[in-house]
């Protein structure tokens, strides 16, 4: 087994460099080149039916089918001219990933080619082995998939693909597209009502996301001689570096050539597609690496993060490596998160999360700022159980990563502004006063984007003029979490506007009746605020004094799903109804299942097989060298410790993992899912995973480098 350690790393240090050139001198020469675009379409369509398109975009509306198909003909003569032989419904189904099936343009029954309206606006993929949570078998064996006209066709390869939801024959959504467009139109529908208050232009407010990926790269080499990378996409075993990350020393250093060719060639494929890839730079892990876009709708950037995975795992093999997204691929290491920007921004180009010079704007700034905190404060649960992943697990309140309590950083300046408000609690405001000024609203200064009041350890956090939800996990579709924070918002919102609209029914004026209201849930929210050290093990003790959750894993975090308070606002949106809540918890608790099942398998596996051998074949070597010695007259002391070190983890190597065995037995006869990964979470992960680990690293310290099997974290982790 080491020979493919020693094969790996030779290849490794034989890599030549993948060079890459711009395909045209500047980038909008060619950006967006393989998307339909509306400009594309404008083109196109005659102006009345492009002019249904964009009405029908704008208004969450249905298209109808004289519509799609003009529309379906525009594209197939424009993915054609491009070269395009086939297209494909593209969705985002609960497995995680997304999924497509192709479909050729080219008819052999009338020997043209063909592309239907019926065919742009519903497809019927074979469902049957998509996870429903029980839903297909309770309602109907079939589901569909469902354009979204409002995110963009493009060409992927020879491809037209086509963004699609999936909803099963009955209509109940199987994807993570489908609650995530109808949180989005509930979160403009109360957004738009509260604006109204304020502003009677405004029509529409739409959700906008940034999102930040993070992400490691390894040798495609390396990576495929480790196991436990290529089947669980994490690290099971390995020693730290003797240089880990404590230099933080790799986030100002250059990046590495072979990485720096890899970005470039991504990027521009990236381009090509209409994702606005603006950022790049190292992170603080070896090896680890962000790219950002240029924030744009919800829907939009998520589907272009989604796409993003896929190109740069695609392009990475390219350049012979591998790109991981786990949230935590090293143990020791920073993890690996996918930071949410998110702010709310009206049709006629106003971020409600800016404040402004102008009073009137600011208590309309502070309405959607004090909402989203109170939103947060009551919905907690429900947002950190929209993050649970089966590798946020090993990441929420580890190193460089926000704790699993939720809680919301606003800064110190804007702390005031709500302290001096709250405060103001008894100030009287009679006719005539100015009352932005007797509050001190018309003092609420231009934030200006401030790095040093940054606060990296909240996994809520107001940075400026958006909130950064950053304890998405890096792999994570950011779908699920998105689907639940606008949710929540639109709920508050709704809230607030009742009301407001009840006070002002009493006869008070009505931004008195706003501010008061306001005033109110800066109190009640006070307990989510927090702007000390999330890492720190004081906040875990004074978040529990504050009553705040710290929900470490998965199952338990799932569980906020089905509460009564989050049903009501999953039904009352409209989003999600009970059943299909249920259906998509069991889904993930299963996938988590099978998640911990592989890891603890793989965990067995390398122990028992690469590992335990390797350990007796060397103890093996150090008992003829302790036999030579003693035969010599020489003291064998020293030897004889390390051969009994090494017998005492060979020892907790092999019952742990008989333990674990027995364990996994009998939990899969728990026929209750929930209980089932709950065991899994408590009685294998947290009871075996570490110890055996434990025992093998310390095995990896002790046997010779040579008979080494697997590769090592200092050979991973520092690319050139
Ligand atoms: P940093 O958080 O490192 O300071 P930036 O301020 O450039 O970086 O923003 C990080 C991400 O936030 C980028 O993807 C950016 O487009 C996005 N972003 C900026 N403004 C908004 C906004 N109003 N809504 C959503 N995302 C935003
Ligand atoms: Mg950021």
């Amino acid at each position: 087994m080491a020979h493919l350690r020693f094969e790996a790393l030779k290849q490794l240090n034989s890599r030549p460099r993948v060079h890459v050139d711009l395909p045209a001198p500047k980038v909008s020469d060619f950006f967006a080149e393989n998307v339909f675009t509306m400009e594309q379409m404008r083109a196109a369509l005659a102006p009345a039916v492009f002019k249904k398109v964009s009405q029908a975009i704008l208004n969450h509306e249905k298209i109808d089918l004289a519509t799609a198909d003009a529309v379906a003909a525009a594209a197939k003569s424009w993915a054609m001219a491009k070269g395009a032989t086939h297209f494909t419904h593209w969705f985002q189904p609960l497995t995680g990933g997304t999924a497509e099936k192709h479909d050729s343009f080219f008819d052999a029954l009338s020997g043209i080619e063909k592309f239907k309206g019926s065919e742009l606006v519903q497809q019927e993929p074979d469902a049957s082995s998509f996870p429903s949570g029980g839903i297909r078998s309770t309602f109907e064996a079939r589901g569909y998939t469902a354009w979204d006209p409002t995110s963009p066709m493009f060409l992927y390869g020879k491809t037209l693909c086509i963004p699609t939801v999936f909803v099963s024959y009955t209509g109940e959504t199987l994807d993570a597209k489908g609650p995530l467009l109808k949180a989005l139109k509930a979160v403009d529908k109360a957004a738009t009502r509260v604006c109204q208050l304020f502003d009677k232009d405004i029509q529409h407010v739409h959700a906008s996301l940034g999102p930040e990926q993070e992400y490691f790269v390894v040798d495609e080499a390396l990576f495929n001689a480790r196991p436990d990378l290529v089947m669980a996409g994490r690290t099971v075993f390995g020693h730290a570096p003797a240089r880990g990350q404590q230099m933080e020393d790799h986030y100002f250093a250059s990046i590495p050539s072979r990485v720096y060719d890899f970005m470039k060639d991504f990027e521009i494929e990236c381009w090509k597609l209409g994702i606005p890839v603006r950022t790049r730079h190292n992170e603080v892990a070896p090896s680890q690496f962000e790219v950002a876009p240029l924030f744009e709708e919800v829907n939009v950037a998520n589907d272009h993060n989604q796409l993003m995975m896929d190109v740069m795992w695609r392009v990475a093999g390219k350049h012979k490596l591998k790109v991981l997204f786990h949230e935590k691929p090293f143990a020791g290491l920073n993890g690996t998160g996918k930071h949410n920007n998110w702010s709310l921004i009206t049709d006629t180009g106003v971020n409600l999360f800016a404040p402004t010079s102008s009073a009137r704007d600011n208590l309309m700034f502070l309405t959607f700022f004090v909402n989203t905190i109170k939103a947060v404060h009551e919905y907690a649960d429900l947002l950190r159980a929209s993050i649970a992943t089966p590798g946020n697990d090993f990441r929420l309140g580890a190193n460089e990563a926000p704790p699993a309590i939720m809680s919301v950083f606003i800064g110190s300046q804007m702390s005031s502004v709500l302290d001096e408000l709250e405060k103001k609690g008894n100030v009287k405001i009679e006719k005539g006063d100015n009352m932005y000024m007797k509050l001190g609203i018309d003092q609420i200064p231009e934030i200006i984007l401030d790095n040093t009041d940054r606060n990296r350890t909240s996994p809520f956090a107001f940075t400026g003029n958006k909130f950064e939800f950053r304890a998405v996990g890096g792999s994570d579709n950011c779908a699920v979490a998105m689907t639940a924070l606008n949710l929540i918002v639109a709920e508050q919102l709704t809230q607030f506007y009742e009301s407001v609209e009840k006070e002002i029914e009493k006869g008070t004026e009505k931004r008195l009746a706003i501010v008061n209201i306001l005033r109110k849930y800066i109190k009640e929210s006070r307990p989510i605020r927090f702007e000390g050290d999330g890492y720190s093990e004081e906040w875990v003790k004074e978040a529990e004094k504050r009553g705040l959750k710290n929900i470490k894993n998965m199952p338990e975090a799932l569980a906020a799903y089905l509460e009564p308070k989050s049903v009501k606002i999953f039904e009352r949106h409209g989003v999600l109804t009970h059943k299909e809540l249920e259906a998509r918890n069991e889904i993930r608790l299963e996938a988590y299942i099978k998640r911990v099942q592989i890891e603890s398998r793989v965990i067995g596996d390398l122990a028992m097989n690469h590992i335990v051998p390797t350990a007796i074949a060397y103890q093996n070597k150090l008992i003829a060298n302790a036999n030579g010695l003693k035969d010599l007259g020489i003291d064998a002391k020293a030897v004889i410790q390390t051969i009994k070190e090494i017998s005492a983890h060979i020892e907790t190597i092999k019952n742990g993992v008989r333990q674990m065995i027995e364990e996994r037995k009998r939990i899969n006869k728990i026929s209750d899912t929930h209980k089932r990964a709950l065991a899994y979470c408590q009685d294998v992960k947290e009871k075996y995973f570490d110890t055996i680990r434990d025992a093998v690293d310390k095995l990896e310290l002790l046997v010779d480098d040579e008979d080494w099997p697997l590769v090592k974290y200092r050979e991973l982790l520092f690319l050139r």
